[in-house]
């Protein structure tokens, strides 16, 4: 049994077979399925596909390229849409320097504003972070510092969030968990090293318990070898966690077990289906 902890179903590549990519996950055994906005309108759709589709949860938020649609009047509707009980997480929610696609001080103004909607819903964040790791440390450590009890309970327990598509190296994966983050793992996991370029993932993958790692495949981005260059969906995941029981030398269900686990401590699924019975 897998879990996918990211994958954007509300994409366009999505929209003619959506049910077909649903059906094919669950016949890989990949049974539910994290789905993150990335702007207040995917943010919406991600909502009404979990209405739709049990298997999927959705997180809402704005990603670092839509950071320039974050207007005051957005977060607020951001935070509005948070109330709903399906909602898991703020996200996507982080710094993107490579593309640049909203301006940098933009961004972190969205990313600092999306933290302060978690912390004042207690929920976990989404973090999207690429080429940005210095500054997404030091936004996301402010708010570790000033808010010990956010997602903690004040126990020290509490997973605070995800670190999606893992940006860093073994040294950066041990400082997030210290401050209560996981990691999530992609289909990058799978490409090979070339002699100037090792694989990190791979590294950071053979450093770090199974407990903080999630699983995921960013559909329909990031494609997992053998299906490099076509449409990556949920039902790839299985590729991804074979890499990592590959790297670590465990069995995969050992992996899938591990990072369900994982991924129901990040985003409180236990409770939050007890709530809905009750
Ligand atoms: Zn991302
Ligand atoms: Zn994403």
């Amino acid at each position: 049994m897998f879990i996918d902890s990211h994958a954007h179903l509300f994409s366009k590549d999505f929209a003619d077979d959506v049910s077909v990519v649903l059906t094919r996950a669950r016949d890989a055994r990949v049974t539910e399925i994290v789905n993150p906005g990335t702007d207040l309108e995917t943010s919406r759709e991600a909502l009404t596909l979990a209405r739709a589709n049990g298997m999927i949860h959705p997180a809402v938020g704005f990603h670092p390229h839509d950071a320039s649609k974050a207007d005051r009047g957005s977060l607020a509707q951001i935070e509005e849409l948070s109330l709903d009980p399906s909602v898991v997480a703020i996200g996507e929610i982080g710094l993107d320097y490579h593309y640049n696609f909203s301006p940098p001080e933009v961004q972190r103004d969205a990313f600092a504003a999306q933290i302060a909607i978690a912390v004042r819903r207690d929920l976990p964040i989404i973090i999207h972070s690429r080429e940005a790791e210095e500054d997404t440390l030091r936004i996301v450590g402010e708010f570790v510092r000033s808010h010990p009890t956010w997602r903690t309970g004040g126990d020290g327990r509490g997973v605070r969030g995800v670190f999606h598509c893992f940006p860093g190296d073994p040294a950066m994966a041990q400082k997030v968990i210290d401050w209560g983050f996981y990691i999530s793992i992609p289909g990058p996991v799978t490409f090979p090293a070339k002699p100037n370029r090792p694989n990190v993932m791979a590294a950071v993958v053979a450093a770090t318990p199974l407990e903080y790692m999630l699983l995921e495949t960013d559909s329909p981005y990031l494609t997992p070898v053998p299906h490099r260059g076509k449409r990556n969906e949920p039902s790839h995941i299985p590729i991804i966690a074979a890499k990592i029981a590959e790297i670590k030398n465990v069995p995969l269900e050992e992996v899938g077990a591990a990072t369900s686990a994982a991924v129901r401590r990040v985003f409180h699924w236990e409770e939050r289906t007890s709530e809905t019975k009750s």
